[in-house]
């Protein structure tokens, strides 16, 4: 695919930034103009057949152009990621605004859907908002107001701060002195996941009533994504606070960005484009001189790394903003106190006192469904995945049902490629009716602990008990009133709520991704499992102190042992000390060319010529770079198709793009094998 077109233009040309109606096969379509400056004396750029140049059929009114810096901004990403240029510009219009039928009236009406779209915007209404000190939040911390005087300088800062020490309240002082210090200057908030984080948004909203932010995700209507992209890309919305894809967004007064828990995978984008938006936020904060703030409890190794090489500043909040202290993390050896139905003695006790206490407890397990296996007593058969080849998790549909004394609806879900099946009733293989679940999920850990506590009344948080955010508002507010006391959750849980009554939280199982193989595991683990003990005894109460339990196998792992002296520093710094011994990321530059193919022998032929190719190539241009594999990804099979990849490693970063751009090639001229490549790949 052409990285951009050339058209002519009679008459006055339009500029750089223009949004314009261009001919392109037999439809019209919508083009942004990069350049303008070729006159039609010129001969015509390289390689094109003047004769076949066609015009342009017009500019378009109402859409703002677009400013050169950001345009320079997506240029730079598409060149980084390596992709086409005039795709991921105009793929990056909401599609309501490219369906170039809403620009014209049609009917009988005498506006068009444009129009009547600017109109709800107020975009045609010139009233700009002014800021009132209408709602009180509570007055900083000494701590707090130190480190914001710091992060008023432009640059990279990293706020480390403790789960509760006051990140949020930062951010609202910070957007605050932003929005004041001038009357069109526009803000920018990141957040892993909005439906996860309704706090987080509610608290902006209360900061800045008269200030009110967009909000910017893969889940709103095409019609809401071209509203809001016209808002934030006309300077009208001062504050936008959205998901990594609103890195891309054109915010032409851009003067702040904040992106929170930085540390977090969903910031990478997995298909398509595989941006980085941590990353593109610090290209974006240099480009315009303004503030970044990455906010963590747990910053990446990427991130400690740059704070390393003096790129980043780091500014440490080391306490609660409630003077409450944190609570103490204990390991509970399972080899000892054996977990009973997913269950230690200990933990059992300890929930029993804190809802003696009238406390509420959060019981974590990062593993969805009712048991991750369902197997054969008798000939060992398990259920798998017709098409991926890894097992398939026993989830019960739905929990009403077992009320009515049945067994409630079961069902077998693939996590990979999505496919569902009945249960068998017997064993496919020998015939046994006897099956058995294997294991255990959050469901079933949901049945033991409404069992062996039948008072307490049990929430279950997870993907499928909340699919939108409003669902998690709701089991949010059931909580927040006291009507459960106990709630069993996934990784869901442990995002940034704050429950007053919240005493204690218990680990079920995390040694699964102990001992995940990804170079990554740990540093994720960790971080969740800071994460989500942060959620303890964040406010004041009576009674016994709050405290954080983790039921482990392995209890001597470094990881717990740091985690139970809650020293984020020292988990950093050996872990950095591992990746630079072992020459991973950060400290080796890495991609990955991966591809699949129903036949496997075809594609791991196919991905070894490459290899062969590739070193070649490297050698002969003395590029350091070294090319592993192929190896197969997780799942091997997927949908019915092997997967693969090649993974390049190279101590420059020039280097490794220089050969980059020779895959490339091998890219576009295979498409048979599905194959993309991905630069600084999270998952290898
Ligand atoms: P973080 O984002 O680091 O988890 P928050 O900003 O959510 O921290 O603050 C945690 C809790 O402390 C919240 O209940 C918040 O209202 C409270 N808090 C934050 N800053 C202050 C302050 N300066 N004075 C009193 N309470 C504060
Ligand atoms: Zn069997
Ligand atoms: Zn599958």
């Amino acid at each position: 695919m052409a990285e951009t077109l050339v058209y002519a233009c009679a008459g006055e040309p339009p500029s750089h930034g223009d949004w314009v109606e261009v001919p392109l096969g037999r439809r019209r379509v919508l083009g942004l103009v990069l350049d303008s400056s070729a006159s039609a004396s010129e001969p015509a750029p390289h390689g094109i057949d003047p004769e076949r140049i066609r015009d342009i059929c017009g500019r378009i009114q109402g859409l703002p152009p677009m400013d050169p810096e950001w345009i320079r901004f997506i240029t730079f990403a598409a060149r980084y990621y390596r992709r086409p240029l005039g795709t991921i510009l105009v793929g990056l219009v909401p599609k309501w605004l490219r369906d170039l039928g809403n620009f014209t009236p049609r009917g009988k009406r005498a506006v068009s859907s444009l129009e009547r779209l600017l109109t709800e915007t107020g975009l045609t209404a010139d009233a700009s908002h002014c800021l009132s000190n209408s709602y009180q939040e509570p007055a900083l911390t000494s701590a707090q107001q130190t480190t914001l005087a710091e992060l008023r300088s432009p640059g990279v800062h990293v706020l480390h701060g403790v789960t509760g020490s006051g990140k949020t309240r930062s951010y609202t002082e910070l957007a605050r002195n932003i929005l004041h210090a001038n009357p069109s200057s526009q803000v920018l908030v990141m957040v892993p996941e909005i439906g996860l984080t309704p706090q987080l948004v509610e608290r902006f909203r209360r900061a800045f009533p008269d200030v009110p932010p967009v909000i910017l995700h893969s889940e709103i209507t095409e019609r809401e994504r071209a509203k809001v992209w016209l808002l934030t890309a006309s300077g009208k919305a001062r504050l936008v606070i959205g998901t990594r894809l609103s890195i891309m967004t054109p915010i032409p007064q851009l003067r702040l960005v904040v992106v929170d828990e930085e540390h977090d995978p969903s910031y990478k984008q997995q298909e398509g484009m595989r941006y980085s938006a941590r990353d593109l936020a610090v290209w974006r904060s240099r480009q315009l001189g303004i503030t970044l703030v990455l906010g963590s409890a747990t910053p990446s190794i990427e991130t400690w790394a740059q704070i390393a090489r003096g790129r980043y500043t780091r500014h440490r909040l080391a306490d609660r903003a409630t003077g409450e202290p944190p609570a103490p993390i204990r390991i509970i050896d399972t080899l000892r106190d054996p977990a009973r139905e997913g269950l230690s003695e200990e933990s059992r006790g300890a929930i029993a006192r804190v809802l003696g206490e009238g406390g509420q407890v959060m019981v974590f397990l990062n593993r969805r469904g009712y048991a991750p296996v369902l197997s054969c007593s008798s000939c060992g058969w398990s259920s798998n995945c017709p098409e991926c080849g890894v097992a398939v998790v026993l989830h019960r549909q739905f929990a009403a049902n077992a009320a009515r004394g049945g067994n409630g609806l079961w069902q077998l879900q693939c996590h990979h490629c999505g496919l569902t099946a009945p249960v068998p009733r017997q064993c496919p293989d020998c015939g046994d009716p006897d099956l058995q679940p294997i294991g255990r999920g959050v469901q079933r850990l949901e049945q033991t602990l409404t069992e062996a506590f039948p008072q307490a009344r049990v929430l279950r948080i997870d993907r499928d008990t909340v699919r939108q955010g409003k669902a998690l508002d709701e089991k949010i507010a059931r909580i927040e009133a006291g009507e459960v006391y106990i709630v069993a959750g996934t990784q869901m849980l442990a995002k940034g709520h704050d429950f007053a009554r919240m005493r204690l939280v218990v680990v079920a199982d995390s040694d699964a991704r102990l001992l995940n193989p990804d170079f990554r595991a740990p540093e994720r683990l960790f971080a969740t499992l800071i994460q989500v003990a942060g959620r303890a005894g964040r406010h004041g109460h009576s009674g016994s102190p709050a405290e954080v339990l983790i039921q482990t196998r392995y209890p001597q792992h470094p990881l717990y042992g740091y985690l139970s002296r809650q020293d984020v520093d020292g988990f950093a710094k050996a872990e950095m000390k591992e990746r630079g011994t072992a020459g991973l990321p950060p400290y080796v530059h890495m991609a990955a060319i991966r591809a699949s193919h129903a036949d496997a022998r075809r594609i791991q032929s196919a991905l070894k010529d490459l290899r062969e190719q590739l070193r070649e190539h490297s050698a002969g241009e003395g590029w350091a770079v070294s090319i592993h594999g192929p190896v197969p990804r997780y799942p091997e099979v997927l949908a019915g198709r092997w997967r693969g990849q090649l993974l390049l490693e190279a101590a420059s970063r020039a280097d490794l793009h220089r050969l980059l751009a020779v895959s490339a090639f091998w890219v576009d001229g295979n498409r048979s094998f599905d194959p993309h490549l991905d630069i600084d790949p999270l998952e290898v």
